[in-house]
């Protein structure tokens, strides 16, 4: 079922917990996609545009200096096979790739890694979130946190068929 949601765009994660270390406490609620084996990838419950998602290594830690090697492959790797889920299931015309480092480069939570992915499309930026600051998100996230999960078991058993990486379901 289809019908059309509007949600405030708010940066999450103002309290005292990590907002992604809870996340991996409790999946199902917080939309987590994909959770690999030093990484994953969640549902913004907030988003920017339809299918914004995250991903996050799995360690709490701030900094990319602090990332280990196995950590930084894996968390590319999710990276890859977040964007072609997405591409199957949305099919947007590009994506917004980024990382805020600080609460003044506007991420709402500071004390965890995390790389944004926002799929695009063609006049999306429209009067009301240029107005508003609100955006109308066209699918709902329990539906689309279906269909992506469907999609990424796919993509991620094609993945392992060509991979001899630790990188794991
Ligand atoms: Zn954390």
């Amino acid at each position: 079922m289809k019908y059309v949601k509007v949600s405030a765009i708010k940066n999450g994660g103002s309290a005292n917990k990590c907002l992604f270390c809870q996340s991996l406490k409790t999946k199902r609620k917080n939309y987590v996609i994909f959770k690999g084996r030093h990484s994953f990838s969640m549902l913004n419950i907030f988003p920017y545009n339809n299918g914004h998602v995250m991903v996050s290594p799995i360690r709490h830690i701030q900094e990319f200096s602090q990332l280990n090697d196995n950590e930084i492959l894996d968390l590319f790797k999710t990276l890859n096979n977040t964007k072609k889920m997405l591409g199957k299931v949305l099919k947007p015309h590009g994506y917004n790739i980024g990382i805020n480092t600080s609460a003044s480069a506007g991420a709402g939570e500071t004390r965890h890694l995390h790389i944004h992915i926002v799929p695009r499309w063609k006049g999306d930026t429209n009067f009301m979130t240029t107005l508003y600051n609100t955006k109308v998100i066209s699918q709902s996230l329990d539906e689309l946190y279906k269909r992506l999960k469907g999609t990424l078991k796919t993509i991620l058993n094609a993945d392992l068929r060509k991979s001899n990486t630790d990188y794991r379901r």
